[in-house]
């Protein structure tokens, strides 16, 4: 099966929204392909990872689309990400979370005007911070709200990168035994299998 670079989606097996979203520039054929190009599709991949709905998406595009805020916050988008993987990778070779990583996270929060609102969940409560949507920030600061969280709940001692060398892709091991080396089993997991199969196999034709 053939991917065709241009039509790849948004992946979504992280098990972290935040994860997904430094996944939004995986390597497909020794390539780096970049999926928020655009404010279009940034807020494509917000709707998808259910930070935004599609109202909120259609009115950012409306009043920031055709302006130089569009391209502005996308690139800001793609400039956090990168600062987010730094970190992640940093985290996951067990060095602890970046000063720069952190600080970009608050410098964002810091930036999204907003309250934190109380709403109903069934028979429960939960707390939600509602930003104000008149800015774009608003968009990056759903992100900076999940990287926020990863680290002040998630076990950091579980997220991982991809076990295939050629892959960039992280995820958070969720898995009861916490033995998960791939981001993809259909994938890296069985390319693996495959160049371990072909190592061995080459191994006992090449044994005296
Ligand atoms: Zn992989």
């Amino acid at each position: 099966m053939s991917t065709n670079v241009e039509s790849l989606d948004f992946l979504f097996l992280a098990g972290h929204p935040v994860l997904d979203f430094l996944n939004t520039r995986p390597v497909v054929k020794g390539k780096a392909v970049e999926q928020l190009g655009t404010l279009e599709e940034f807020t494509r991949w917000l709707i998808r990872a259910g930070r935004i709905d599609a109202k909120a998406a259609a009115d950012a595009l409306r009043r920031w689309n055709d302006g130089p805020e569009g391209e502005r916050i996308a690139e800001r988008a793609r400039a956090f990400r990168e600062t987010l993987r730094a970190m992640t990778d940093g985290l996951v070779r067990g060095r602890g979370a970046s000063t720069e990583g952190v600080a970009a996270i608050n410098f964002v929060l810091a930036e999204n005007d907003g309250t934190l609102r109380l709403e109903r969940q069934g028979a429960k409560f939960r707390t939600r911070f509602a930003a104000r949507s008149t800015s774009p920030i608003s968009l990056l600061g759903s992100v900076a709200e999940a990287a926020a969280d990863l680290l002040s709940r998630a076990n950091l001692a579980l997220l991982r990168r991809c076990g295939n060398p050629d892959c960039v892709l992280f995820f958070y091991d969720g898995t009861r035994n916490h033995r998960r080396q791939w981001c993809s089993m259909g994938t890296c997991g069985n390319l693996m299998k495959v160049r371990a199969f072909r190592r061995r196999h080459r191994k006992l034709r090449t044994a005296p």
